[in-house]
């Protein structure tokens, strides 16, 4: 990984670039440019071919000085400290911007789930959870999914922390499954917000997203709801979408349901029927109303964004667009729902799932989707009007509300 691409160091400009704008001195960006608390563990699990692997991992706990500490839990070959330390400054500013009472967390292991059995896949999320117990918790640190994890991997941990403990801890980690003290609504929470955020401002730019043309990068848990949310729910035209193993077209739409099923059975959305092949490059780059990033960091460099040529760019994905690539975006009049404000619905319906826990009462689904729409609405204009006001380009509005609450927070703490 280049030091421009290094996840953490573009999170750590971001954050400069919104310190500047908010006129704070040293000591704010000295407090907040590296996380408050780091853990790497070691874990060693007998595979099913009774070898032992040693796997590494880690839980970053980035600041807490609004509640306690929430983030996801990816498994990839690729996973570094520096992408778990950026996504962890991220949920902090996220769980900012949509005004929750929690903290940014963050937690990975480097491993590649693609190749590894459900069995030993168990085993490596229990050894993951017996490592960072003393951590996390209700009331400190409570994770969630991300990439390549799931409701049964966090059914699991829930597992093993309630083993622990004594006693059944639901409210240890969100995105459980509906069974554990899942909320509803989590499964396509993610993309719901997205979708939201969306629809404002498609309103704002004046275009009908009946009809409009969408594309989306990545195919998982967001992509495959992206799709289907704004086909079913605006009627919008899914021309584009693409994996790791590459993408689909069809400038007519392709059908959200067909296309789930056939990346269901095929395990990749290429040769579904109909479609012609794209690759992922030439996918960002299509005339298209909506760009959903919906894989990985760092897809929209300097090196491409001049070609984008997307009316809105929803970052469904963390991270996926650098520091150079926003500059661009800017100049060429692209609007860019940013990250951690246009994918805040999963936190926000794990935040609800949480609070259902501690209750234990649970909300119905149109209970779930109205407060998250309230929530994404209300933080989608909060940005948007300082974004105005200010001239500045929506993620450095999205980081100045954001920080504006942290540091506040931060100062009534009397931590600067
Ligand atoms: P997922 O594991 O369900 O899906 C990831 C998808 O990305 C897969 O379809 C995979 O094939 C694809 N992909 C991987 N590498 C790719 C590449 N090089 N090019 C194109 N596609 C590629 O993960 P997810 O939960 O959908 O997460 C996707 C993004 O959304 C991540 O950035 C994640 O941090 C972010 N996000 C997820 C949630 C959530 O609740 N799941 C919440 C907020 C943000």
């Amino acid at each position: 990984m280049t030091e421009e691409l290094n996840p953490f160091k573009i999170a750590q400009e971001q954050l400069k670039i919104a310190c500047d704008a908010l006129g704070y001195d040293d000591s704010v960006y000295g407090a907040l440019s590296e996380p408050k608390r780091l853990l790497t563990v070691s874990l060693t699990v007998r595979m099913d071919d009774g070898v032992f692997k040693t796997f590494k991992g880690f839980r970053c706990q980035y600041n807490d000085v609004r509640g306690p500490c929430k983030g996801g839990i990816r498994y990839h070959p690729d996973e570094t400290v520096d992408t778990v330390k950026a996504l962890a400054a991220w949920m902090t500013w996220k769980c900012a911007v949509v005004d929750i009472p929690l903290g940014g967390g963050k937690g990975g292991i480097i491993c590649n789930p693609k190749e590894m059995s459900d069995m030993e896949i168990e085993r490596l999320s229990r050894a993951y959870i017996d490592e960072i117990a003393r951590i996390i918790g209700p009331t400190k640190d409570v994770p969630a999914p991300d990439v390549y994890t799931n409701p049964q991997i966090m059914a699991w941990m829930m597992d093993e922390y309630s083993q622990i403990m004594g006693y059944n801890v639901p409210g240890v980690i969100t995105g459980k499954p509906i069974e554990l003290g899942g909320s509803l609504g989590r499964g396509d929470a993610t993309a719901r917000g997205c979708v939201y955020t969306t629809r404002e401002a498609a309103k704002e730019l004046g275009i009908d997203l009946k009809g409009a043309t969408v594309a989306i990068q990545g195919f998982g848990n967001a992509g495959q709801h992206l799709a289907n949310l704004m086909h079913r729910l605006h009627g919008s035209k899914i021309v584009a979408v693409s994996d790791s193993k590459g993408g689909v077209l069809n400038m007519n739409g392709l059908e959200p349901h067909d296309l789930i099923d056939w990346k269901t059975k095929n395990k990749q959305v290429k040769g579904f029927p109909g479609s012609e092949e794209i690759s992922n490059a030439d996918l960002l780059e299509m005339d298209v109303d909506v760009l959903f990033p919906a894989a990985l960091e760092n897809v929209i460099t300097g090196e491409n964004a001049g070609n984008i040529k997307a009316k809105i760019i929803s970052e469904a994905a963390n991270g996926p667009t650098t520091p150079d690539a926003d500059d661009i975006l800017y100049k060429n009049n692209v609007f860019v729902i940013a990250d951690f404000l246009c994918n805040a619905g999963g936190v926000t319906v794990s935040y609800f799932e949480t609070v259902q826990n501690t209750y234990n009462y649970y909300w119905d689904e149109k209970e779930v989707h109205e407060k998250l729409d309230k929530k994404m609405t209300k933080a989608f204009y909060d940005v948007l009007t300082l974004s105005k006001k200010n001239k500045i380009h929506m993620r450095t509005a999205a980081y100045m509300v954001a920080l504006e609450r942290v540091v506040q927070a931060m100062r009534l703490r009397g931590w600067v």
